[in-house]
């Protein structure tokens, strides 16, 4: 046995900052195995099964052997079918070379920090953020540079803010509508404001649409990529299977971008991870060739969304001491809490302990002064814990 003590860990593996967001899920789930009755807003995943022509495709997939290395951006046939649906979906026109497909969406957007970003430069995230992109600039050796918008401004970025946070160094924008945290959407005039800074300072912009489906108050999502000419030509978009289609599980996400950068996004993914599983892009490939089930699968799903929307809306806002913006996209609340002057962290902890409500603490996403609420669960815990919550804040105020 050598007595001397292991070198330290990297610089990579000593500054990430742990999930917060899968850590408070932990904590519910272990008070939930010793027979508590927790109400959870800490999810992350729609609460849906994946559809089953989609399972049935990848189980035949399996069967007939498909269980071989394939080409690492992807299968001939998947990647023709998602540039079809960025020409069906947005009048985006794509050649299949410039799609993609990663092990999730998560990774699509590693990829395009990777691609684009070397040490030292400067990533600018609109706050609050979801939690993995600073994580991931950091990763690049970048530097993230958050600029808040809270939801005096409906949490969306405006062009100034982006404007007096850039400098020579600023290499990449991430912007994320609809957004995890938030679930507001960006409107296309919001978007193209915003866009024009990054044209005018040449940047890259990474475009994470992986709730583009995900929108209510019959709102469509724009693709950042087809503002215009300039936009496509900097933008990389990042979506995937996990959201739309309930597929959290099978790792399967898009990357859609200018040439040259989906060559290098796929020789990074050919050393970092290869092909993402094969028999799982089959299954993908059955959500957008099977469109008639698919959109009937969706359909249900965000019926199911909007209805609980509305309700954990309403008895948000019948709470004295909340606010809370009305978000039109993904399956998140965003109330602010700050009223109560407790920190979001202490206002989380203290809630789990004392009313058994799960919920992510504002901080975590760069907005103190906020909880996040996921609705992808029951109705009936969304009404027993928005009654549990409601009582907590009571005792606060008292
Ligand atoms: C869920 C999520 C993703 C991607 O998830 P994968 O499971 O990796 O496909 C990407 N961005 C945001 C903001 C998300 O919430």
């Amino acid at each position: 046995m050598s007595s001397a003590p292991l070198p330290a860990l990297s610089t990579w593996a000593r500054n990430l900052a742990p999930s917060p967001t899968l850590a408070v899920d932990a904590k519910a789930k272990a008070l939930m195995a010793a027979g508590e009755d927790v109400c959870s807003f800490a999810a992350g995943e729609p609460d849906f099964d994946t559809p089953q022509h989609i399972k049935d495709a990848c189980a035949s997939a399996l069967q007939a052997g498909k269980t071989k290395y394939v080409p690492t951006p992807g299968i001939e046939d998947l990647r023709k079918a998602i540039a079809e649906s960025y020409a069906g979906t947005y009048g985006l026109k794509i050649s299949p070379s410039q799609v993609v497909v990663s092990p999730g969406g998560k990774f699509s957007c590693y990829l395009a920090i990777m691609a684009t970003c070397s040490p030292g430069d400067e990533v600018v995230i609109p706050a609050p953020y979801w939690v993995s992109y600073p994580e991931m600039a950091k990763l690049a050796g970048a530097v993230p540079k958050a600029v808040l918008a809270t939801d005096k401004t409906g949490f969306k970025l405006k062009p100034e803010q982006l404007e007096a946070a850039v400098n020579s160094r600023t290499r990449l924008l991430i912007l994320n509508s609809p957004s995890n945290p938030t679930g507001v959407v960006y409107t296309r005039l919001e978007l193209e404001a915003v866009m024009d800074v990054a044209v005018r300072n040449n940047l890259y912009v990474l475009s994470d649409e992986i709730y583009e489906n995900l929108v209510y108050d019959g709102l469509t999502s724009t693709c950042l990529a087809t503002l215009n000419s300039e936009a496509q030509a900097r933008t990389i978009v990042a979506s995937g299977f996990s959201k739309t289609y309930s597929m959290t599980g099978w790792r399967l996400g898009t990357l859609v971008a200018p040439p040259q950068i989906a060559k290098a996004a796929a020789e990074l993914q050919s050393q970092m991870s290869s092909n993402a599983t094969s028999f799982a892009q089959y299954g993908a490939l059955a959500a957008l060739r099977e469109r008639e089930k698919t959109r009937a699968s969706l359909a249900k799903m965000l019926a199911a969304f909007d209805r609980r929307r509305r309700m954990l809306h309403g008895a948000l806002c019948a709470i004295p001491g909340v606010t809370c913006v009305l978000a039109q996209g993904a399956f998140y609340l965003f109330p602010n809490i700050s009223s109560f002057g407790l920190s979001s962290m202490e206002f989380c902890e203290r809630l789990l302990e004392k009313e058994k409500v799960a919920a992510v603490p504002g901080s975590a996403f760069g907005a103190e002064g906020y909880l996040r609420l996921s609705y992808a669960t029951s109705d009936e815990i969304i009404t027993k814990g928005a009654a549990r919550l409601a009582k907590f804040c009571k005792g606060l105020k008292a």
